[in-house]
């Protein structure tokens, strides 16, 4: 089936079968990746790979660390402010533009001085920010955004500007590597790999090496951003079969895809054809995101009814077309196309959106 689940989401078939192929001996290892020492040599170079995989594709340079942890993105919603925020002078700075930078703030609040400076509830979070909307303090410890909303589809078409001496810092779980982005914008941005990067269990996190000396002594070791930088990610034990799985997710975007710009004219090409019918029945299909703030991820809408949208996700299921249910929070239809889904799924759910509208419209 194609599956539209919001994550752990839908991988690169290629990427399934070379698994598939070297789960039980990794070439030249005479054992499985499961099996293996994380000091392993073999280990450490599919560990180092899949860091110059990142790299390569964002350009990430020396001055940052690429740190591959574990604990999901909510760990990191509390890892930034007890880093970032404990002990600095200023506050941390929110822009709230749906449930996880909502989220993000609870775990903030738990460290220091956190301020809401834009919230999107007042809308339903159906919009963002524009420059001027919002002030950040130039005294403030961060300002901290979520680049895509998961759960109402709205994302930013470019990064919020935060005054020089603030770090930017991004949640972009659900649209990392999405399309080229210049990261010398940001003090952090990170993501967790279960819906465009491969399996659950493994966080990848781009921080600004100068940041990482807030990290104080006191906080808990595995809490600790530069603990994870001064040992290569390898602190503790990390998520061995998740990074080996990234690692092949990478190198089918720069192979097979051809990198981020190519990455991100195909995630257009694909979108498109789920907005323009939206845009073509909008009393039938109606749209959450304003149609500037539409995410090229997570596509979010509602049928006229309930009957209507229990009738589109039972008789979508019958056409092989999964996990189309919006989230429990804010109901209707979101269909999550990320990276690895194909063209043709975003085409055979156009057809059947057309066909539905055509005989219940
Ligand atoms: N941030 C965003 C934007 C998400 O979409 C999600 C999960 O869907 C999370 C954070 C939480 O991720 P995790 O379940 O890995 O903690």
């Amino acid at each position: 089936i194609y599956n539209f689940s919001p994550g752990p989401a839908t991988m690169p078939l290629s990427v399934l079968r070379e698994v598939q192929d070297e789960l039980l001996c990794l070439p030249g290892a005479g054992c499985s990746i499961m099996e293996m020492s994380h000091r392993d040599k073999i280990f450490l170079d599919i560990l180092h790979a899949a860091e110059n995989g990142v790299r390569s594709l964002l350009n990430v340079s020396d001055d940052y660390a690429v740190l591959f942890l574990q604990g999901g993105a909510r760990l990191q919603f509390s890892m930034i402010a007890a880093n970032l925020l404990r002990g600095h002078s200023g506050k941390a700075q929110y822009l709230v533009t749906g449930s996880w930078g909502k989220k993000a703030v609870e775990e903030a609040v738990k460290e220091g001085p956190t301020e809401v400076i834009w919230d999107g509830k007042p809308n339903n979070y159906n919009n963002l920010p524009g420059e001027g909307d919002y002030t950040v303090d130039p005294s403030a410890a961060y300002l901290y955004y979520c680049s895509n909303e998961t759960i109402q589809g709205v994302q930013f078409q470019s990064e919020p500007t935060a005054p020089s001496g603030v770090p930017l810092i991004c949640d972009a779980s659900s649209d990392f590597l999405c399309r080229p982005l210049d990261i010398e914008k940001y003090g952090m941005l990170y993501a967790c790999a279960q819906k465009n990067a491969g399996p659950a269990g493994v966080t990848v996190t781009v921080i600004r090496k100068d940041l990482l000396e807030r990290s104080q002594a006191e906080l808990p070791g595995y809490l600790n951003y530069k603990n994870h930088a001064d040992n290569d990610s390898e602190w503790n034990t990390p998520p061995s079969f998740a990074i080996y799985v990234l690692g092949k997710v990478l190198n089918w975007l720069q192979d097979d895809i051809g990198g981020l710009q190519a990455m991100h004219d195909l995630n257009r090409e694909k979108a498109a054809l789920l907005y323009d019918l939206i845009d073509q029945h909008p009393e039938f299909y109606i749209g959450h995101s304003v149609p500037d703030c539409r995410s090229l991820m997570n596509v979010t809408f509602k049928l006229p009814s309930d009957e209507l949208q229990a009738a589109f996700l039972s008789q979508a299921a019958t056409h092989n077309l999964g996990s189309l249910k919006g989230h429990r929070s804010v109901g209707g239809i979101r269909a999550s196309i990320y990276n690895a889904m194909p063209r043709e799924g975003v085409a055979a759910l156009a057809d059947f959106m057309k066909d539905f509208v055509a005989k219940n419209g």
